[in-house]
């Protein structure tokens, strides 16, 4: 269908996007899933974070991480899960050459939390969406593929990886947009890192998102769902889709009809392409992991894991706005990251004038341009809370003036204090006592004429008085503070 701008248009054409996003996570244990090495391989040489467990020798035998377990339980409460008093692991098999035990120990019927929902923002709304079932599995190894100097093409194995902690996140086809996926997964990572169970990051493979799609009329029975992989950012993941939701709404129109198959996305084509169809679907043949006992999850257990849940994002954010007075908009940017919304709330806190509210304004427009030209994640501050809480007290003392404060912002070192770099950087303001009264007294000497006519009763002589004392102060000094010596020395002489 075309609008009347001869764009093609899926939302006129009385057709919808069904969505559903599985999700994997990678958590942020110390050791991996089944055996001790570290689970921190990102800067670890090619294959020394291995042993028998995870380079899959036969009759090694897997111990399971506690940590890795406690983890998936806590995000299935943060996503409001029923978490079952049973749970169990089962071999997913499958021959692949970075999976060297030809099976991947998953669970399958029998997850450590089912019957969710997540609360997300979309389109100036709160949306829901179910959460079908999270559960925890082993990362596979990497093969790294290559053209050696000579000119011939090798494909390495990097085990580093294997038996690496993930956990899958499963969810309902609820999203109704390519828009409201891409938010629905900004929300979701935004609450793994609040619950710190994954670093949620995208661009190293730390948090992955395979999209399922179909088209139907709107209202109507559910379609043929596509799966769309290897979409390695939020935009992509929204691309991907919105390309999907016009091939298969462009389809659907012209009487086709749409086959389940999983698609890759092809980022620099901005295309999807054909993977494999349903008929060459893998039959994994799941059965009970033999080498695992299955998992009772006691009362005990999720109440002390609940009890562990820090105030969620969604939560945080109406409280911001209602207890500080805060500007929507304000309270999403304080409390995208829960480094940044634990460091607004300490300075907000400290005793001062208005203090949420300069807080804010200095989070919010000048931190977070300083942490984007220095290439800060979105996590880190180029200030510590106490520095910035030293600052609005300096301008509340009229220390500094505005301006000073701004100019010394980027010019505070780490852990220096700020009347320490204000003084190193000359931006303190003058004190009246000494150097005020010594500009004055010169400013006095040197222009007798303005002087005189002030003292004839031209008082508004003293204007330029006040201006020749700031240029030899380099403008640090207080204008009030000037006029008020000028006259007390104007008197005097
Ligand atoms: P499978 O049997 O292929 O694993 P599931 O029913 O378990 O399929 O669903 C897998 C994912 O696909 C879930 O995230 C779910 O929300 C999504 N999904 C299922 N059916 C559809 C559909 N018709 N359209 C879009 N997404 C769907
Ligand atoms: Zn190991
Ligand atoms: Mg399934």
């Amino acid at each position: 269908m075309v609008d009347q701008n001869g764009q093609k248009s899926p939302v006129a054409s009385g057709y919808e996007a069904v969505i559903g996003l599985e999700v994997h996570a990678q958590l942020l244990t110390q050791s991996k899933m089944f055996c001790g090495c570290s689970a921190r391989y990102a800067d670890a040489a090619p294959n020394t974070l291995v042993c028998v467990v995870c380079g899959g020798f036969p009759g090694a035998l897997p111990v399971l991480n506690q940590a890795a377990v406690e983890a998936a339980i806590v995000t299935g409460l943060a996503l409001n899960c029923d978490i079952p008093r049973f749970s169990k692991l089962d071999r997913k098999n499958y021959f692949y050459p970075d999976l060297p035990k030809g099976y991947q120990i998953s669970q399958y019927d029998m997850p450590l939390a089912v019957d969710g929902h997540l609360e997300f923002a979309s389109g100036g709304q709160t949306r829901r969406a179910r959460i079908t079932r999270v559960h925890v599995e082993e990362d596979t190894g990497r093969l790294v593929h290559r053209t050696e100097a000579n000119g011939s093409r090798v494909s390495l194995i990097d085990l580093n990886r294997s038996g690496v902690p993930l956990m899958e996140i499963v969810g309902e086809p609820d999203l109704r947009s390519p828009e409201e996926a891409r938010d629905y997964l900004t929300a979701l990572r935004q609450i793994l890192r609040y619950i710190g169970v994954s670093t949620g990051n995208m661009e190293e493979g730390a948090f992955r998102c395979d999209a399922n799609v179909s088209v139907r009329e709107r209202g109507g029975p559910l379609g043929a769902k596509v799966e769309v992989k290897n979409m390695n950012s939020f935009r992509a993941v929204e691309r991907a889709l919105r390309f999907e939701q016009e091939r298969q709404t462009e389809a659907l129109q012209t009487g086709q009809r749409i086959e389940q198959e999983t698609r890759g996305w092809i980022e620099d084509r901005g295309v999807t392409m054909s993977q494999r169809t349903k008929e060459q679907a893998h039959d994994y043949r799941y059965f009970p992991e033999p080498d695992l006992p299955p998992l009772i999850v006691s009362e005990e257990t999720v109440s002390g894991l609940t009890s562990r849940l820090p105030e969620m994002p969604a939560q945080r954010r109406a409280r911001f706005a209602q207890q500080y007075g805060l500007a929507e908009s304000e309270s999403m940017q304080l409390t995208a990251e829960r480094t940044v919304a634990d460091f607004f709330e300490t300075v907000a806190q400290s005793d001062g004038v208005d203090r949420p509210s300069s807080a804010a304004n200095w989070i919010v427009n000048d931190l977070t341009g300083l942490q984007r030209s220095r290439g800060l994640a979105p996590d880190r501050l180029p200030l510590s809370a106490r520095q910035l809480q030293d600052l609005l007290d300096a301008l509340e003392q009229s220390r500094v003036t505005v301006r000073a404060a701004k100019e010394l912002l980027p010019q505070i070192r780490e852990g220096e204090a700020v009347m320490m770099a204000a003084a190193r950087l000359n931006l303190l303001v003058l004190d009246a006592a000494g150097e005020i009264r010594d500009a004055v007294v010169a400013t006095i000497a040197a222009f007798p004429a303005a002087v005189a006519d002030y003292q004839g009763g031209k008082h508004a002589a003293i204007g330029r008085l006040i201006g020749e004392t700031m240029r030899r102060t380099d403008g640090r000094a207080d204008p009030e503070e000037v006029r008020r010596v000028l006259e007390e020395e104007l008197i005097r002489g």
